[in-house]
């Protein structure tokens, strides 16, 4: 069998594989991609899009019902099926013929099916009838395949067939009740979803909601839920699962007590989709997440990168995108025998990867957060001055929603005196972010802060209100 030659070969079409190459096309490299499922991956189907086109009716309807004068116009609930079909839209019905035209355009080769590492620089690609096709890289192969949900080990579990986020993103109809295992981001918005849809949701989860997070954020998603008539059990973990005779999922959790429910969705962490992409051939361990450098190359190997879920750093779109971008510069440098060690983007990487990973979650309140939280500023020894301002006394919040509720966290560095950590809890916050991000990312000093003036009447008048809490900084 022949092999096909092309400078990289990219496993797995997500949206970090296509960024890798893009980037790497754009350097001059030939570039083909392999994909086993649908061009998009998991972010496109089955995870950011589908949620976030299910999560803004209910986050639309709350926010009318908290206006005067457009409450009154709010006479029913969600209508569920509608809510589906926009999610049906949002995702294509499953179909990626755009995005196989993208690539196209973006002078990109697809091979589908199943990649596998068979040699130095070898992928062997293993189509839906069991072809065969060999391709080799002149330069780099870079994985990008992804991750996929953890399925705790409970006895039980298993057999009842438990729901992951690909079960819940991709339903046809929305069952009579939901258990939710686990309260982390993935957890909490599904818990929103649900509960906004109008079904009994309870939540179990080991620790409090968000962790990672401040804490303040987690209370407040759990406060709303509860508001809602959700349960949220913190503290508790499941013992074992069966389904009755009614068909029902009953969890036993360790403190004796029983959650029934139409079904269970498992939302307790990811594992990297490594157990059958050929680790093994090139000396890796199969199953485990891949460790890189600060230019995404596989530690041990020079030929192979890891980007995207699959290394482990940052598990969000947007952090995967932007190291793909630096991945496919990388790699195209090197190819031209380039150093790679001056240029921007290994900065980058670094500091956005490692100091500066913003992250939206659509719960109800809303919650962005960037960079430290008190918690981690202070573990990492720098000496931290914590500023907090009550969002709903921001006039512009009054503005958005009658009884707007929220909080914000701004973390200073007070040796530096620039902002290393920012958390907004909130309707609509998620706008609010990227100002905090740039502030962070740019290490904007405070006293240039005071010169960024936000506009009267909104949210961001807040930057303001922080600002005043510190006390303006005298320049030495
Ligand atoms: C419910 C949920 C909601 C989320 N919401 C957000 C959000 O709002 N914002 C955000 O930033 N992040 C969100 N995330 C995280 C986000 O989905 C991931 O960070 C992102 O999809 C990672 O992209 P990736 O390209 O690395 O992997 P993926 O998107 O998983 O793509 C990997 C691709 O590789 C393919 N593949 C795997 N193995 C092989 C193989 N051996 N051969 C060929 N192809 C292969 C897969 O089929 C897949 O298409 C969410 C995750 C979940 C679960």
């Amino acid at each position: 069998m022949s092999a096909r030659e092309y400078d990289l070969i990219v496993i797995g079409a997500g949206p970090v594989g296509e960024n890798v190459a893009d980037r790497a096309v754009q350097g001059g490299l030939s570039v083909v991609v392999v994909e086993s499922e649908l061009v998009g991956g998991e972010c496109s189907y089955w995870a950011c899009i589908p949620s976030k086109a299910m999560l803004r009716p209910g986050a639309a309807l709350r926010a009318a019902r908290d206006v005067q004068g457009a409450a009154a116009a709010v006479t029913g609930e969600l209508d569920a099926a509608a809510v589906l079909a926009r999610r049906d839209t949002f995702v294509h019905d499953w179909d990626d013929t755009s995005q196989v035209e993208w690539l196209q355009g973006a002078g990109i080769d697809l091979v589908r099916g199943h990649g596998r590492l068979t040699g130095e620089r070898e992928v062997t690609v293993t189509g839906a009838d069991g072809t065969e096709t060999v391709l080799v890289a002149r330069h780099a192969v870079a994985v990008s395949t992804g991750s996929a949900a953890l399925i705790p080990d409970v006895p039980g579990l298993r057999d009842v067939q438990p729901w992951t986020s690909r079960e819940a993103t991709g339903m046809r109809e929305v069952p009579a009740s939901l258990a939710i295992l686990g309260g982390g981001v993935v957890g909490s918005e599904m818990a929103t979803l649900f509960t906004s849809l109008g079904i009994p949701v309870t939540v179990i989860a080991r620790s409090a909601l968000l962790r990672g997070v401040e804490p303040f954020a987690g209370e407040a998603v759990a406060k709303a839920l509860r508001d809602a008539g959700a349960v949220v059990r913190t503290g508790v973990e499941v013992d074992s699962a069966a389904r009755d005779a009614d068909g029902d999922v009953v969890l036993t959790l360790t403190d004796g007590s029983e959650v029934r429910a139409a079904e269970v969705l498992v939302a307790t962490g990811r594992v990297p989709r490594t157990h059958d992409v050929g680790l093994d051939a090139v000396g890796l361990t199969p199953g485990a997440w891949l460790e890189v450098d600060d230019t995404l190359r596989v530690r041990g190997v020079d030929w192979l990168y890891a980007v995207g879920d699959v290394n482990h750093r940052a598990l969000l779109t947007h952090q995967g995108k932007y190291q793909g971008r630096a991945a496919g510069d990388v790699i195209a440098a090197r190819a031209r025998s380039r150093t790679v060690d001056d240029a921007p983007w290994g900065v980058h990487v670094a500091t956005a990867d490692h100091f500066a990973v913003p992250q939206v979650v659509f719960t109800e309140p809303e919650v962005a957060a960037v960079g430290h939280t008190q918690a981690s500023a202070e573990k990492a020894g720098l000496e931290v001055r914590v500023l907090d301002y009550d969002l709903a006394s921001v006039s512009g919040a009054s503005e958005v929603a009658d009884h707007y509720r929220g909080q914000a966290r701004a973390i200073v560095d007070e040796q530096r005196r620039v902002l290393v950590g920012a958390t907004f809890v909130g309707q609509d916050v998620g706008e609010l972010l990227h100002s905090a991000t740039v502030a962070i990312v740019g290490e904007v000093p405070l006293e240039r802060l005071w010169h960024a003036v936000p506009s009267y009447p909104t949210i961001s008048e807040v930057w303001l209100r922080l600002l005043e809490a510190y006390g303006r900084p005298t320049a030495e």
